[in-house]
């Protein structure tokens, strides 16, 4: 199929070839052809590059009040929100040296948030901090995480550069007993989880991954020792380096620009095209800062979560990429059609979702020609799927680095992945392309097990293991609570109302389990708080009564995290399907009824 059939939309030659791309990606052992970073792999976490080694400290055993595992976003504004409920008695434990999470290790070049930094960014007006770009980059994220960490003297209460191995509920204490890889054995009456859905790396199980002499490392833990330069590029080292990068997700297509202009020569092994669109950064604009009435961050957030929900709204205040495609066909309409039992407003929507999803992705493609005159590169730059099958991509510099000399594509869709990685290098289309280094950007445990994506354990009353609990799916009451896990808290992304703003969520779960935490304490010393069994019930039928109405579209989809590598009717549900799905708002109205009852719903409080 070419373009110009595209631009008259032969909307059954496009399903076609969609389900023709989509059947050639998608394989047999789904979640299995990753491998988690443990055994004869744990180096590629173990080692912390930007850590000037390992700080020697005795083991702790003393006992808090709330442990909050991880200090990213989520950590942090557990943190905040439990201080402004006079919670001070907080420890917070974190793998990496610093504040930051995702921002403390996703340091690789050119790394960025692609959600307006405005809207995603917490805690600017409680800092007085406004980001300089539209779009902000690694660093100033990481430092802005600092900044929360200084202002609230969070440092102070900060254990780092130790990892959770597992939190065991001692029923006699009422204390979670939590073991660390550091010879730690603290009590903690709350634990709140805040890791995050990207925190656990993932590698390939390609046939021959051990067999490389060369070096490699996955782009969660970048070697500028190795490769030269910092986040800016610079990548000096490179250029006497034949590269190789395997995966050509979000983290690679912000990556890939700088290796490419670095490198003696740049492999970049795809299996999936991302769809690649505008980005246009821009400075803050100082006047604009200025016009700023106290607030604004919230309405400004709450903005763009009603334009991507299709919400009405008065004014675009982001206007970007993001919100174009909701502007045109608002998704939640099909959501509320599926409430109505509407059916033929719901197919009428879906259509008008589908076409214009058609032209946008039209429009992509025709963009890979602006910039790639190589016809057979261009052509598997191309990306056949619906725009949210994958994170969209915005970035100006990708498809410019394929017209590079030093850069070639190889596209390893025919065979679904590199077939084989050797001493020297890596096969695919049966051609052995010999290379010094192999980058691996290929993600993180989104959709993997729950085993796999915690990476640590927890159990409960009883003994109780939440993940054999949660073998046929998750349970929670609100996405936060689990019955027989008492005072035990997830601030995730599972089971709550998702959002394409990861802060905003993470802001309203935090400031929710702050609240409960608070008002547990306020009952007593000894208090314990934990989801009912008919609480838990409720909520995970509420959540699942929503299953179905994206089914369609997640079985048109090219296969990835978004659809459980295209099984995701056979794999026990994860993200982003097991979600409340009327989204964000929705939940928050659901959350602060709740508060304001007071009546404790679903949650049971002993004394
Ligand atoms: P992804 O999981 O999105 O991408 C992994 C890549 O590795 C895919 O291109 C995948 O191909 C490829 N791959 C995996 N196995 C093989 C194999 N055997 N052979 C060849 N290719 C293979 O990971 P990312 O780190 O790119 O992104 C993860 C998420 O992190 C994003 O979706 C986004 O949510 C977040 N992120 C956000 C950013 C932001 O701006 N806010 C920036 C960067 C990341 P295939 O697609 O075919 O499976």
């Amino acid at each position: 199929m070419s373009d110009n059939q595209v631009k008259t939309l032969d909307i059954k030659a496009l399903r076609a070839k969609y389900d023709y791309e989509r059947d050639k990606r998608i394989r047999p052992d789904g979640e299995a052809q990753y491998m988690a970073p443990v055994g004869s792999h744990e180096r590629f976490i173990t080692h912390d590059p930007f850590a000037d080694g390992v700080k020697d400290r005795a083991p702790l055993t003393d006992e808090v009040e709330v442990l909050i595992l991880g200090g990213g976003w989520t950590g942090l504004l557990a943190s905040v929100r439990l201080a402004e409920q006079g919670v001070d008695d907080i420890r917070i434990i974190d793998d990496g040296a610093d504040f930051g999470g995702t921002w403390y290790w996703n340091r690789y070049p050119g790394a960025q948030c692609d959600i307006e930094s405005y809207v995603y960014i917490p805690l600017l007006e409680e800092t007085g901090y406004i980001p300089k770009e539209k779009y902000s980059y690694a660093p100033e994220m990481h430092e802005h995480a600092q900044r929360i960490a200084r202002k609230y003297g969070l440092y102070e209460k900060a254990v780092f550069q130790t990892r959770v191995e597992r939190i065991d509920w001692d029923e006699t204490s009422k204390r979670w007993i939590v073991s660390t890889n550091r010879g730690d054995t603290i009590k903690a009456r709350f634990f709140i989880c805040c890791i995050g859905p990207f925190s656990r790396l993932r590698l390939p199980d390609i046939p021959g991954f051990d067999e490389f002499e060369g070096h490699s490392f996955h782009t969660g833990r970048w070697d500028y020792a190795y490769t030269g330069g910092d986040h800016g590029g610079n990548l000096t080292k490179l250029s006497d380096k034949k590269v190789a990068v395997i995966g050509t997700g979000a983290t690679a297509v912000q990556a890939i620009p700088h290796v490419g202009k670095w490198a003696e020569h740049l492999y970049v092994f795809q299996r999936t095209p991302s769809s690649i669109d505008v980005r246009g950064n821009k400075p803050t604009d100082p006047d604009w800062i200025k016009s700023l009435a106290p607030g604004w961050k919230q309405a400004r957030s709450d903005n763009f979560d009603s334009v991507v929900r299709g919400e009405p709204f008065e004014v675009d205040l982001v206007s970007d990429g993001w919100t174009e495609i909701f502007r045109k066909v608002p998704i939640v309409h099909v959501i509320g059609a599926v409430d109505q039992a509407d059916k033929d407003a719901v197919a009428e929507r879906k259509a008008r979702l589908e076409y214009a999803d058609f032209e946008k992705m039209s429009e992509i493609r025709a963009r890979v020609d602006q910039f790639v005159s190589d016809p057979d590169t261009a052509e598997a730059l191309k990306p056949w799927y619906a725009q949210f099958c994958k994170r969209p991509c915005f970035n100006d510099d990708y498809l410019p680095t394929f017209a590079r000399p030093n850069v070639t594509l190889v596209d390893v869709s025919g065979t679904r992945g590199v077939e084989r990685i050797t001493k020297k290098g890596i096969v695919a289309n049966g051609q052995e392309y010999e290379v010094d280094c192999i980058i691996y950007a290929t993600g993180y445990e989104v959709s993997g097990t729950f085993r796999r994506k915690y990476g640590f354990g927890v159990f409960g009353k009883d003994g109780l293991d939440l993940f054999d609990y949660w073998e046929q799916g998750m349970r929670t009451f609100h996405g936060h609570s689990v019955h027989n896990f008492p005072n035990f808290f997830i601030a995730g992304w599972t089971q709550v109302g998702a959002s394409w703003n990861f802060c905003a969520v993470a802001a309203a779960i935090t400031e929710h389990v702050a609240h409960i935490v608070a008002a547990t304490r306020r009952i007593g010393d000894d208090a314990v708080i934990e989801a009912t069994q008919e609480g838990e019930d409720a909520w995970v039928s509420t959540i699942r009564s929503f299953a179905g109405f994206n089914d369609a579209f997640l079985e048109s989809c090219t296969p990835g995290y978004y659809n459980n590598e295209g099984k995701f009717k056979e794999t026990v549900a994860t993200f982003p399907y097991d979600q409340y799905a009327p989204g964000l708002k929705a939940f928050q109205v659901i959350l602060g009824d709740w508060r304001a009852s007071g009546a404790m719903d679903g949650m049971a409080i002993t004394n």
